[in-house]
């Protein structure tokens, strides 16, 4: 394979596997070797069956008493049987694997590792692990890499690809200046590659991941230092004048601007008129009003005859955005020909939002990625802002700039981040900050509880539902997955609508769904005729169904702290009292601790600093704060320390030698390419 990045010249790689990688976004070897584990197991010794306990993951050393049995039960194969030891006996159960039966005989002993649940009133091993007693021992204290799974892509097809890659690919040249590493103490970088997925112990492990998540950093700052360059000097060739329009619709909306809001929108107005092109992050915990400054500005662009466009990461944010702004710019009767633009638009629709963006008939374009796409021609573009900054990387939102010539460029944001570290991560960017909700807001109540609590909440629910609110309940996955245990939208709905009287209607939402289906659903709730919405985290960014008073989560333990934040963000945005119910499945002292942080506050930047202190910088195993900018290995709460060593190192480096022209970084500028073109290829989709 040498030299060769298709993911077919692995051997035992075919045209199937590879289909089947492809669809979880794995279609190179790069990219396959940059797909680092979640977490990792360890291997704890067997301890005795006698003490095992509910919740925990633990391997014990026995025999069958017998041979497995089998049933069928709705199409699901179950397999299940007795392991004893000295100490005691334990059910095992496995699902769907029925050719277990005829590999393990009993009296034999093995190892069988897995989680401890309670079914009934007894402990029982489900899904184990087998292993021969030699092998188990001979795993001894390395780590094994667990995987993010989609689709039908399995843990050990990883493993086994991931391998064989590290084995036969060609080394990497170091290509960080010696001087860099030295000065940072920073791991090779093909050490580092095999550490982060097959570490030895976990000291290398910690090596391995500090040296990529500087790595990380370091290339996207060199990066935002190339952008800052060429936008030092844009000049503003839009000036857009204070707007008789914003006023009228300021004296039409039913509240008043909070000072904060305010204070930004006159940065803006003043901005806009000055003499170079605004380019502002406006940052404000999930429900400070940040959408509405988005319109206000975009309706200022309008009356001044020019074209703006508002970017979101999902379809369902896009067509809440477009909606409301199509209601607010109809109520104060306003000339502006808003259109949307997404991707599961019919290709008729979409044709007729091209030529009318192209034309300039349309002054406002709200939409997703579609926006950025080539085929979209702006007219006039003065404008762009990009919600829910986080959710983008820095590419998608210059991309949507470079369509207009020199516009301004609003991005938002509700990743609570420091300023310290909001200076260097949007190192481009004036920052804007909204540090004031509105005074309506009644903080949402929030309680941590366990599964056995469940009934009262479904009380709970139909209390609310009796007074005319709407719910949410959140699970972790779409379906049922022999890879993960968990809460699953499908299966969870089924049963909540057995649990709640039939009148309430109860539907659900998740990213598998068609584009349409998902935004029918979503209408539909915004109708009032879906009472009770089951869903994945689909629903976690922007959305605004005001009605919405509960939001229950399932599995709340597999979430980040943040995202949990966010979650709870979709409700307490109307006039009644909120509720946000966090469920844990799986028992812990450390995971009641941590949920506990969001009972006590309702304050973003709080909540991110208590649970850094409560992780500890360097934390391998916690849960990570998922979807946080565009790093996939780098925490920018918990690796602060390493954001301001390649923030420095980068610094130094772009001084030197900007263009990365010198002979000695030639391996650096290869490599820093590769990751601008890898990006803009996914931009590109
Ligand atoms: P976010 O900052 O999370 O994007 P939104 O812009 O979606 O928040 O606003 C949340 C809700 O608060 C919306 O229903 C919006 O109409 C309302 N809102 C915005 N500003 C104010 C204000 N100054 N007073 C009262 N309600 C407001
Ligand atoms: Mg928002």
């Amino acid at each position: 394979m040498k030299g060769d990045n298709r993911l077919d010249s692995l051997k035992g790689v075919g045209e199937k596997t590879k289909q089947i990688f492809e669809k979880a976004g794995i279609g190179t070897l790069d990219q396959l070797l940059a797909y680092y584990p979640r977490r990792y197991d360890s291997f704890e010794e067997p301890i005795k069956i006698s003490e095992l306990r509910e919740g925990e993951t633990a391997a014990v050393r026995g025999c069958l008493t017998a041979p497995l049995s089998g049933r069928h039960v709705r199409g699901l194969s179950i397999l299940s049987g007795v392991v004893k030891d000295e100490s005691g006996r334990v059910s095992v159960v496995w699902f769907n694997m029925p050719y277990l039966r005829n590999t393990i005989q009993a009296g034999k002993p093995r190892v069988f590792r897995g989680r401890v649940k309670r079914k009934g009133g007894q402990l029982v091993l489900e899904q184990p692990a087998l292993y021969e007693e030699e092998a188990y021992a001979a795993l001894g204290r390395r780590l094994s890499p667990v995987y993010a799974l989609s689709g039908n892509l399995t843990n050990k097809m990883i493993v086994k690809a991931v391998s064989q890659a590290l084995e036969e690919r060609e080394l990497v040249r170091e290509y960080l200046p010696e001087e860099i590493r030295r000065r940072y103490h920073l791991a090779e970088y093909n050490f580092a590659l095999e550490q982060i997925h097959f570490p030895e112990d976990s000291g290398k492990l910690l090596l391995a991941r500090n040296r990529l998540v500087f790595d990380e950093f370091f290339f996207f700052l060199l990066q935002l230092r190339r952008l800052r360059q060429s936008r030092e000097k844009e000049k503003n060739a839009f000036k857009i004048p204070p707007s008789s329009w914003v006023n009228r619709i300021l004296s039409s909306l039913p509240y008043e601007l909070t000072n904060a809001q305010k204070k930004v929108w006159k940065d803006l107005e003043r901005e806009f008129q000055g003499e170079t092109a605004a380019a502002r992050l406006i940052q404000g915990d999930v429900g400070s009003g940040k959408t509405i400054l988005a319109f206000l500005a975009l309706i200022a662009a309008a009356e001044a005859g020019m074209q703006g466009a508002l970017m979101a990461p999902t379809e369902v944010l896009a067509r809440q955005h477009f909606q409301s702004l199509s209601r607010l710019l109809e109520e104060n009767r306003l000339p502006v020909r808003a259109v949307l633009l997404t991707g599961s638009m019919k290709a008729g629709e979409r044709r007729d939002a091209y030529e009318k963006i192209a034309s300039g008939e349309a002054a406002v374009i709200v939409g997703t990625h579609a926006l950025i796409q080539e085929k979209v021609v702006y007219q006039n573009l003065a404008l762009v802002i990009t919600d829910e900054q986080h959710r983008f990387g820095v590419r998608q939102r210059e991309t949507l700039s470079k369509k207009g010539k020199t516009p301004h460029t609003i991005v938002m944001s509700a990743t609570p981040i420091p300023r310290t570290l909001a200076v260097i991560l949007y190192g481009d960017l004036d920052i804007s900050v909204i540090d004031e909700m509105p005074a309506s807001r009644i903080p949402v109540k929030t309680c941590v509880v366990d599964t056995g609590y469940r009934k009262k909440a479904y009380l709970f629910l139909e209390k609310e539902i009796r007074l005319g609110h709407q719910a949410y309940v959140i699970c972790p996955m779409v379906e049922e997955s022999e890879a993960m245990e968990g809460e699953n939208v499908l299966d969870y709905t089924k049963r909540l609508r057995e649990a709640l009287p039939e009148w309430i209607q109860i539907d659900f939402l998740h990213g598998k769904m068609k584009p349409e289906e998902k935004n029918q659903r979503m209408e539909r709730f915004l109708r009032k005729e879906i009472q009770v919405l089951v869903s994945t985290t689909v629903i976690e960014v922007g959305v605004n169904v005001p009605n919405a008073t509960v939001m229950m989560i399932e599995n709340a333990e597999r979430f980040g702290l943040a995202q949990l934040h966010q979650l709870r963000g979709r409700v307490g945005r109307g006039k009644d009292a909120s509720y946000c119910i966090l469920v844990y499945g799986t028992k812990g002292k450390q995971i009641e601790e941590r949920l506990s942080i969001l009972r006590d506050s309702n304050d973003g930047f709080e909540i991110a600093n208590r649970d850094l202190k409560l992780r500890g910088p360097g934390d391998l195993f916690g849960v990570r704060q998922s979807g946080m900018m565009e790093f996939s290995l780098a925490d920018i709460y918990a690796d602060a320390g390493l954001l301001q060593k390649a923030n420095e190192a980068a610094g130094e480096l772009y001084a030197e030698d900007p263009g990365l022209e010198r002979e000695e970084h030639r391996d650096l500028r290869r490599k820093f390419e590769a990751i601008v073109k890898n990006q803009a290829d996914s931009v590109n989709l």
